[in-house]
């Protein structure tokens, strides 16, 4: 809920990180580092990408990655199986991909098929081909202080943050969610650059007033538009990781203010408009910045990967 004094403390709409600058800017500079790496080591870079079963979410994220890696000049190998794979046949895979000089970066799309332990699978990717930064090792070294490769999402929101000069060191930073692909290594990294940092999940205690005492909120639990105006501090920084779905012109009408018709327009055409999981109307009267979904975190977490890719091969 908006009360009149955020309203009027609003002295203007949140103004909106743009991802799709950045994360175009991030990948000229990789472009230029894999021309680098041609030119002075005759290195091209390489991500294998592994995605088992047909969920249709997992193949949009596969081709986006691989369109992405074209755009840059990285080569890239698509290795989707079959659901019925199996865990041994899942690891022989890796193992190969593993072996061979000529692959530097291999990703295992998620989620895997029922009856595949993920943890299994993560652990066998070689922690210098772990462009997702989901290996133990990795993870590791991120919570030591010593970062190699750091998941794709958190890794792009410094980048975001840094990039529009957002004064992390001293903010009090107030993470929602722990999972181990945002939440918890978000964490890590707004602790290493001097953030007093709050980890919020499903168990805390009046959550909208811990993330109101935050300077800099990050939002990454898969409920379309939670978090209104009444978890922001006014003036805060909102970076919304939330992408959900949303096909219905009442709610569209409700969440997005003056970007309804435009939403209702895209509902008609495709079926449905993304909303993360902050009410965009909502921070707009209250946040100082926010990352808007689409055009935000999303874009941001596949130029991390084609970075990462391109440390994997300059590191091998
Ligand atoms: P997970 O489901 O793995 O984790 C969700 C986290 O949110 C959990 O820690 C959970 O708490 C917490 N949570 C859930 N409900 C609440 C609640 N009501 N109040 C407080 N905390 C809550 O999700 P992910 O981290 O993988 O993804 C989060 C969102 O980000 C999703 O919408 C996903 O689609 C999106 N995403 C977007 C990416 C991008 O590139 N833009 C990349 C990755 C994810 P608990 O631990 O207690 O269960």
């Amino acid at each position: 809920m908006v009360s009149n004094e955020q309203k009027t403390l609003a002295v203007k709409r949140a103004s909106i990180l743009d991802g799709a600058s950045v994360a175009n800017d991030i990948k000229k500079e990789v472009a230029a580092s894999v021309a680098r790496l041609w030119a002075k080591e005759g290195i091209k870079p390489c991500l294998a990408a592994v995605r088992v079963g047909d969920d249709p979410a997992s193949e949009v994220y596969v081709r986006n990655k691989i369109k992405a890696c074209e755009e840059v000049g990285i080569y890239s190998e698509h290795h989707a199986l079959p659901a019925s794979t199996s865990q041994t046949e899942l690891l022989a895979l890796i193992a190969s991909l593993n072996a061979r000089p000529d692959v530097h970066g291999v990703l295992i799309q998620m989620p895997l098929p029922k009856g595949i332990d993920e943890s299994a699978i993560l652990e066998a990717v070689d922690p210098a081909k772990d462009v997702d930064g989901f290996h133990p090792q990795n993870v590791g070294k991120l919570a030591m202080g010593h970062p190699n490769f750091v998941p794709c999402t958190p890794a792009g929101i410094m980048e975001l943050l840094k990039r529009h000069h957002i004064e992390i060191a001293g903010a009090d930073a107030c993470v929602i969610g722990r999972s181990q692909i945002v939440g918890r290594p978000m964490a890590q990294l707004l602790i290493q650059n001097d953030a007093t940092v709050t980890v919020c999940h499903s168990r805390t205690r009046d959550l909208a007033a811990v993330a109101r005492r935050a300077d800099i909120l990050v939002v990454a639990i898969g409920r379309p538009a939670m978090v209104g105006a009444d978890y922001i501090k006014p003036g805060a920084t909102v970076i919304d990781v939330g992408m959900n779905r949303v096909t219905d012109e009442s709610v569209a009408r409700e969440l997005f203010g003056e970007d309804a018709e435009r939403r209702i327009r895209i509902i008609a055409k495709h079926g449905y408009t993304l909303v993360g999981d902050v009410h965009p109307a909502e921070a707009d009267l209250v946040a100082g910045r926010r990352t808007p979904v689409p055009g935000g975190v999303g874009l941001l977490t596949v130029a991390m990967l084609l970075a990462n890719t391109v440390k994997a091969a300059r590191q091998n």
